[in-house]
Formats: C-alpha cells, structure tokens, sequence
C-alpha cells in the first residue's frame, strides 16, 4: 500500500525546506546504513564508512562551487553565529582595525561581538534607510592594513543580496553567506574566508560550513581556546572532536542532489523564477503589495513585504497558513510578510503562492 505523503509549502526562513528525494534516501538508510548493520548516528566518526561521508561532501561542495586548492573547507559547530566570535578572535590581530558593513541585523551581531575583541568599524552602513539596499561598492571605506573586512551576503531579514563583490586586494574579505551560499556562482577567489550555517541551503541544522583560503591562517592570533582556532580544525579534516556526523551525512547529500540537478547553474535558473513569482505578483499589484528592498537590492532568496493596513496583512497571513503556506510572517523583529525560496523550495509552491497573492488582491482590494 502507497500511503498519501503529506507535505506543505514551506516557506519557513531557517530551519527551512529539504528535497523530498534526501529525506527518502536519508529514511531508507536510517536502519542499516550501507550494510553496516547500523545508523549513521552509531558509527564512529573514525570509521571508513563514516569517513568517505565525510570525505565526499567536503569534495562535492569544493567541486560545485569550484572552490580552488588554496582553500580549506570545514565543518563545525556552534552555527553562524559562533563565527562571529571565532572570526575577530582569530584575525583581529592586536593594533589592527576590522570593517563591517552593517546591511541588517546579522551584520549587528557579526559587528557587536567582534567589537569585543577589538577595534572595529563601520566600512557602510544602509540601516538610515531601514536596510532596504545593499551599498555601492563606491561607498565602502577600508584601508589595505586593516586586519580584514566583513559583510553580509544575504540579509535574510530585511531580504536583500549583494550582486556584485568588492575587490578588496589584499585586504582579507569575509562574508557570512548563510542564507545564500550554493544559490548561485560566486567567484570565491575574492574572498578569504566564507562561512554559513547549514540550515538554509545546504541541510540541516548542527553544521556550519566554513571556506578558507589557507595562507589566512597564517596571521591567526595563537592565543585562543584550542577548540575555537580555525587551524585545529584545518589541521584535522574536521576531525579533531566529534563532528555533527549525521547533519554532514544529510549535507553531503543534499550536495549530491545539487548536482544531479545540473549543479549551480541549474539551480541559479530555477532560483530567479522562484523568486519572480513573488516579485511579480507584488510589482503587478498596484501597491497592493509593497516590497520593502529597493528594486537593485532584491533578494533572491528573502522576498519581504508588507500590505497597506495591519489588518490586512493580519488576515493575508490568516489566509496564507489556512492554504497551506507556511513560515510567511516576516521576522519577528520587523513583522510583515517573507517568502524565503531556498534551493529545496520547488517552483511549484512559488508559483502557487504567487496565485494566491493575485486571488487574495483580487478579493480584498
Ligand atoms: C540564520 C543566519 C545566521 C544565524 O545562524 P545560526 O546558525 O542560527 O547561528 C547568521 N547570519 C545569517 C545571514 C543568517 O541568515
């Protein structure tokens, strides 16, 4: 007997949307995982069999986003946000300066923690306007001394994205591209380091992927908990404690399903149409519907807005949930509405969502 699977739209912002075919896979192996006689859960992380997991995602993700030989990637703990201390911790060397360009709330997180380690500073700053652009690359101060510079690559509360890069020399960049990372190509050779938590576009929640270009490592601070220096971590192909095995075994692959997909430059397409569903319906709805990015700093995959009353969007929401669309209220720290389209969302559910924005206006306006 097939049982009917039930699953929603889910447009939740993070923990968000995995593919269909990951979970199944990750269900069928759960017993006996590849004639071990156990789960990957019970497997040492010093076992053949849980090496080669291990071993191919931290490939596949070097191969999809073409990561070069002078780069290390990793898999750690403690989410984005622990980056934000180990980052200033390890590379805000004493006497230097670091950059932040402050484009919503997790650029205030990244900027009030380094700040505990030293002497930071606003490189831009777009909050006058309530983060609803990115800067132009013309705007940003940072000085080729400075210990390095940090930005945001997706703000995936305000719903804006970066399109273009700075060149910063030998300046050290550093982005959290936790909402955005494998949505699309991006020439990692400008940056130093990149760093995202899983749960939006990579897998589950437990992991945080970090890209390293191997000579930063170099000018790390020494004087740090062993567990918090990137060069432990480098040292130990992710092995130096426990890894979260399970949370790697989903990443690597929920990597091999964007590739089986056709890899960045599929996944790219389909992500533009995602999102134009949702910009569609708001650019066609009279002001109806209004974005809060500026049109030049749309983000791909945080489409945010609001309608003209409290009530109405109260009832819009109300409605939203009822059809099935789930994790579209906006941030709890800025209320109105966001549709987050993450790799794994399919077009189906952007698509139907733009239908029912188009029939909710045509009833309510
Ligand atoms: C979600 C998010 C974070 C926080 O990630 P945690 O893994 O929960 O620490 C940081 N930065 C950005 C851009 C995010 O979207």
């Amino acid at each position: 007997m097939k049982l009917q699977i039930h699953r929603t739209y889910n447009f939740n912002a993070g923990p968000s949307a995995l593919p269909i075919s990951v979970l199944e896979k990750a269900q069928s192996e759960l017993i006996d995982f590849r004639g071990t006689g156990m789960s990957i859960m019970e497997l040492s992380h010093r076992s053949s069999a849980y090496e080669e997991v291990h071993n191919q995602a931290i490939n596949r993700l070097k191969e999809l986003l073409s990561i070069p030989d002078s780069y290390e990637v990793l898999f750690l703990q403690g989410g984005a946000s622990l980056q934000f201390s180990m980052i200033p911790m390890n590379f805000l060397q004493p006497g230097k300066k670091a950059g932040y360009v402050m484009t919503g709330a997790w650029s205030e997180k990244a900027y009030a923690e380094a700040k505990l380690f030293g002497e930071v500073y606003q490189s831009a700053s777009t909050k006058e306007d309530k983060y609803r652009s990115i800067p132009n690359l013309g705007q940003l101060t940072y000085h080729p001394t400075d210990a390095f510079l940090h930005l945001t690559s997706n703000n995936t509360i305000y719903g804006t994205q970066w399109r273009d890069f700075p060149d910063t020399g030998e300046l050290p960049l550093i982005a959290d591209m936790s909402s955005d990372i494998l949505s699309k190509q991006i020439d990692i050779s400008k940056f130093s380091l990149i760093y995202a938590g899983a749960q939006k576009n990579l897998g589950p929640s437990g992991v945080t992927v970090v890209i390293i270009r191997k000579d930063l490592l170099e000018q790390a601070n020494t004087n740090i908990p062993t567990v918090l220096k990137y060069s432990t971590h480098t040292k130990n192909n992710s092995l130096y404690n426990t890894p979260p095995t399970f949370g790697i075994y989903m990443l690597g692959e929920v990597l091999n399903w964007v590739h089986e997909l056709g890899g960045l430059s599929a996944i790219s397409a389909q992500n533009d149409r995602k999102a134009n569903f949702i910009y569609e319906a708001i650019d066609n709805s009279n002001g109806f519907y209004i974005g809060h990015a500026n049109a030049d700093s749309r983000s791909l995959m945080n489409i945010t807005f609001n309608l003209k009353t409290a009530e109405l969007e109260k009832k819009f929401l109300e409605e939203a949930k009822q059809e099935g669309f789930i994790g579209v209220n906006g941030h709890r720290s800025i209320g109105g509405c966001r549709v987050s389209s993450y790799n794994a969302v399919p077009l189906e559910a952007c698509k139907a969502f733009n239908e029912f924005m188009t029939q909710f206006q045509a009833v309510n306006s």
